[in-house]
């Protein structure tokens, strides 16, 4: 076992809970929680601000050598992440920067630099680092692997009630095509496609709520001692 704990890994494709599932079961056990994604919507973001083409593979790699993260242990988990010092927050979370995220992840030289940086953030264990390719390419050496799926269309309805919650008004069949989108995309790239790791645990959440995956993540986890 690493320094401070395991290695526990989360995939999945986007809207299965595993931010929700990977943050509560790291604040039972005392460790930290990265969720990757942020680290490619900080580079959609960057791609996005100085007019970069998110195809443009050159680019995207020089951009992704330029950015600095560092992360802060908050008290519910979460690795708070700065970007060249800033905490971009809110910004990296619009569906828009999702979707630009998933373009520029397609690129295999800027995914090897920040999967770099994914593995310095967990080198010492005593973390769950939720994303795509995590067990199968950042940590492929995991302790615990985990594969989170649900179907799109009870992906999209909860998408779709987080954002009314938020106050927005947002179209139902909008949001299917765009998570129909990103999936395809995630799982047909040819650089660390989407698919769950050998040995991986595979949970479907399309019928179980948040505690009950909560509860099964943890008995799961029981069995490797944490
Ligand atoms: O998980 P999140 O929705 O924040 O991820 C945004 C995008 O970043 C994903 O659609 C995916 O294309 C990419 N991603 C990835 N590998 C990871 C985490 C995220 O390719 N480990």
């Amino acid at each position: 076992m690493r320094k401070n704990g395991l290695v526990i890994s989360i995939d999945g494709t986007a809207g299965t809970g595993k931010s929700s599932v990977g943050k509560a079961v790291a604040q039972k056990l005392g460790y930290g929680f990265l969720s990757t994604g942020e680290l490619y919507r900080a580079l959609a973001y960057k791609v996005f601000e100085t007019h970069t083409e998110p195809e443009d593979g050159a680019a995207v790699l020089a951009l992704s050598k330029r950015l600095r993260f560092t992360f802060e242990r908050q008290p519910d988990a979460v690795l708070k992440m700065f970007v060249d010092g800033e905490y971009l927050g809110a910004k990296l979370h619009l569906e828009e920067t999702g979707n630009v995220a998933s373009k520029v992840s397609t690129h295999k030289e800027a995914r090897a630099v920040l999967t770099e940086k994914m593995r310095q953030a967990g080198a010492e264990g005593g973390i769950i680092m939720e994303g795509r390719d995590i067990g199968t390419v950042v940590f492929p050496d995991a302790d615990v692997k985990i594969y989170m799926t649900a179907s799109a269309e009870e992906r999209a309805k909860r998408r779709v009630k987080q954002l009314r919650e938020n106050g927005e008004n947002p179209d139902y069949e909008h949001i299917l095509a765009l998570i129909k989108e990103r999936d395809y995309r995630d799982s047909h790239r040819a650089a660390s496609p989407l698919k769950p790791a050998q040995g991986a645990i595979i949970i479907d959440t399309s019928t179980l709520n948040l505690e009950q995956v909560i509860a099964l993540v943890l008995e799961k986890i029981s069995h490797y001692g944490a």
